[in-house]
């Protein structure tokens, strides 16, 4: 759902860890990772000692990314864009005899984009489609919410093409002067017919056609860590297919809602969008 246009500037409310600051840790998990404990990012929060046993932690009833640190596991927690700022709670534990730990998520201020699209269907789209549309909204929400327990030995990602970053995650937009749904990923401006690589090792959950993204390629990249790359021209991969890090995954285009040829590519965390940018290495200019 995108559209290539001039680079913006966000503006970032610098993130204060209070309350739980022990716990909270702003060391980078991984080269290249940084958490943002703000809407459309990810809290990294240590749960439990190194050495110690895996633990179980929830959030919002879904499990969440662990990884084991030298300081001890930390759970890297998805913040959807329409998290409340303030105080939230990870239940640690099992269901039934689990402790809350909290943290807390500070705002996060993204710009509005206003575009101007020339099929008018896919704005408003007409009420036939509309089914599909919900159907798909569905199916996507499933694939993107699963929770595949394998152990996930990297948490940044590659670009899965190179290019301009041309619309940012977060963007508030409107379209042809409505409001509409915020950019829940990040495009990368590229000719059609690019390679469009896998970020990281995983399993393909699916391939479509779909409405608004287009031909769709889902990467399950382990415990509720997703990446949907779309508007592709077509997909190489199908669903069940085990990938590596850097494989083709299909080449870009302009299917979908898009007024041209780029890559729009979304991350999820326990079922929630996150911002890609936040875990591709080297930091992107800004
Ligand atoms: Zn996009």
């Amino acid at each position: 759902m995108c559209e290539i246009v001039p680079p913006v500037t966000q503006v970032i409310t610098k993130v204060i860890v209070t309350g739980t600051a022990a716990m909270l840790l702003s060391a980078s998990v991984h080269a290249g990772f940084r958490p943002e404990a703000v809407p459309g990012g990810v809290a990294g929060i240590i749960v439990a000692p190194a050495g110690a046993p895996r633990p179980e932690v929830r959030y919002e009833g879904r499990p969440v990314l662990l990884v084991p640190q030298r300081d001890g596991w930390r759970a890297l927690v998805g913040l959807s864009l329409d998290t409340p700022v303030g105080e939230r709670t990870l239940d640690i534990g099992p269901e039934g005899q689990s402790r809350p730990l909290r943290f807390d998520v500070t705002p996060k201020d993204y710009p509005v984009q206003k575009l101007t699209i020339k099929n008018p269907k896919m704005v408003t789209p007409d009420p036939t489609d509309v089914a599909r549309i919900d159907a798909e909204r569905k199916r996507q929400l499933e694939i993107r919410s699963q929770f595949r327990d394998v152990p996930v030995p990297r948490t940044d990602l590659a670009l899965p093409a190179e290019g301009r970053l041309s619309s940012r995650f977060g963007l508030r937009r409107v379209f042809n002067g409505e409001p509409r749904a915020p950019h829940t990923g990040l495009d990368v401006a590229v000719p059609a017919g690019t390679p469009i690589r896998a970020p990281a090792d995983g399993v393909v959950t699916l391939v479509d056609d779909l409405y608004f993204n287009g031909k769709t390629v889902f990467v399950d990249h382990g415990q509720g860590f997703v990446s949907m790359v779309c508007h592709l021209d077509r997909a190489s991969v199908e669903a069940g297919q085990p990938v590596r890090r850097g494989e083709m995954l299909g080449l870009s285009g302009s299917s979908g809602r898009a007024t041209g040829p780029h890559l729009h590519w979304s991350v999820y965390l326990n079922g929630a969008a996150v911002d890609p940018a936040l875990f591709i290495a080297p930091p992107p200019a800004r």
